[in-house]
C-alpha cells in the first residue's frame, strides 16, 4: 500500500456501469482509492460498494451530470474531503449510439448534448482536478475517445464529431500540462460489449456478428481490456507518454481490406 502522502486516488466518470464500472474497479485492485462519479445515486453508491468490497480498498462515490460545472465541482469536494485530491482522472461519462439517422434527421439539440457529455464533461472535470495536480507536481487525465474517432461511421455524426474533439482536448491540454508533471492521453476504444451495446444489438441498432467479424481479432472487446490500458497510462511508467490517443480497438481501425477472410488465407 503506498504511503498517505502518494496514497494514489482515481477518480472515474460514469463509473457505474460499463466500461467505468471496468475502470474504477481495475484502479481499486491495484490499490488506488478510487472515486466513482455518475448520474444515479442507487447504481453508484452499489457500484461503488460492491468494488470495496472485492478489493478491500477505499472508494467514495457522488452524483454529479458532468456537463453542470457545480454539481461537478461539488462533487469534486466531496471527493476531497473523503479521500484527496485525485492524482488520475478518466473522463469515461459518455452515452453510446442510442439510434442511427442521417444529420437532417436527427431530433433538435443531439449535437449540442453530444459535445457537451463528452468534451464540455471533459474539459469541466479537467479543469477541476489540474490545480491539485499541478500542485503535487504529478498528474494523469486519460479521456476515453472511441475508435470511431480513428475512422468514421455514417449515420452517428454527433457522436464521431464530439468523440474526435476529444482527440483536440487531449493534445492541447497535453501542451498545456507537460512541464507540470501531467500527462494527457486518451483511449479509443473499438466494440466493447457492455450492458448498454449489448441492447443496442438486441434493438438491432448494431450488429453482433458483423461487428465482431470485422475486427480483426475476430470478436468484442471486455471493458478490462480497456481499463488495462488505462492503467497503463496511469502509471510512472508512461511518464513519457502525452498527448496520443491509444486505440484499443482488436485491429478494427488499421483494417483496409474489404472483407477478406482472416481464417482462411488463399490457396
Ligand atoms: P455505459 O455503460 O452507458 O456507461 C456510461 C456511463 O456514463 C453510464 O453509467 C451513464 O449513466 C454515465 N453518464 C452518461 N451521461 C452522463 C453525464 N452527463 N454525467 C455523468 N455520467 C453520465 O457505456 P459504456 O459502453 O461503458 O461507454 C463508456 C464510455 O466509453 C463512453 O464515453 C463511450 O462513448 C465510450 N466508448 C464505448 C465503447 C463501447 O463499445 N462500449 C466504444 C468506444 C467508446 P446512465 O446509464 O445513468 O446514463
Amino acid at each position: 500500500m503506498p504511503s498517505s502522502e502518494f496514497r494514489r486516488v482515481a477518480l472515474v466518470t460514469g463509473a457505474a456501469s460499463g466500461i467505468g464500472h471496468a475502470l474504477a474497479e481495475e484502479f481499486s485492485a491495484q490499490d488506488y482509492a478510487v472515486a466513482l462519479v455518475d448520474l444515479s445515486e442507487n447504481h453508484t453508491r452499489s457500484a461503488a460498494q460492491a468494488i470495496a468490497e472485492r478489493t478491500g480498498n477505499e472508494t467514495c462515490w457522488c452524483v454529479a451530470d458532468v456537463r453542470d460545472p457545480d454539481a461537478s465541482a461539488r462533487a469534486m469536494d466531496k471527493v476531497c474531503a473523503k479521500l484527496r485530491a485525485p492524482s488520475v482522472l478518466v473522463n469515461n461519462a459518455g452515452i453510446v449510439v442510442r439510434q442511427k439517422a442521417r444529420l437532417e434527421d436527427l431530433p433538435a439539440g443531439h449535437l449540442d448534448e453530444m459535445m457537451a457529455i463528452h468534451v464540455n464533461g471533459t474539459l469541466n472535470w479537467s479543469r477541476l482536478v489540474l490545480p491539485a495536480m499541478r500542485a503535487a507536481g504529478f498528474g494523469r487525465i486519460i479521456n476515453i475517445s472511441s475508435v470511431n474517432a480513428i475512422a468514421a461511421v455514417p449515420y452517428r455524426i454527433g457522436y464521431v464529431t464530439a468523440k474526435k474533439a476529444i482527440r483536440g482536448v487531449t493534445e492541447a491540454l497535453a501542451l498545456e500540462t507537460a512541464r507540470a508533471g501531467i500527462t494527457v492521453n486518451a483511449i479509443a476504444p473499438g466494440y466493447i460489449l457492455t450492458d448498454v451495446l449489448k441492447k443496442r444489438a438486441e434493438a438491432g441498432i448494431l450488429d453482433r456478428r458483423a461487428i465482431a467479424d470485422r475486427t480483426p481479432v475476430g470478436r468484442w472487446g471486455t471493458p478490462d481490456e480497456v481499463a488495462k490500458a488505462a492503467l497503463y497510462l496511469a502509471s510512472k511508467d508512461a511518464s513519457f507518454v502525452t498527448g496520443t490517443t491509444l486505440v484499443v480497438d482488436g485491429g478494427l481501425s488499421i483494417r483496409g481490406d474489404a472483407g477478406e477472410d482472416l481464417d482462411n488465407a488463399p490457396t
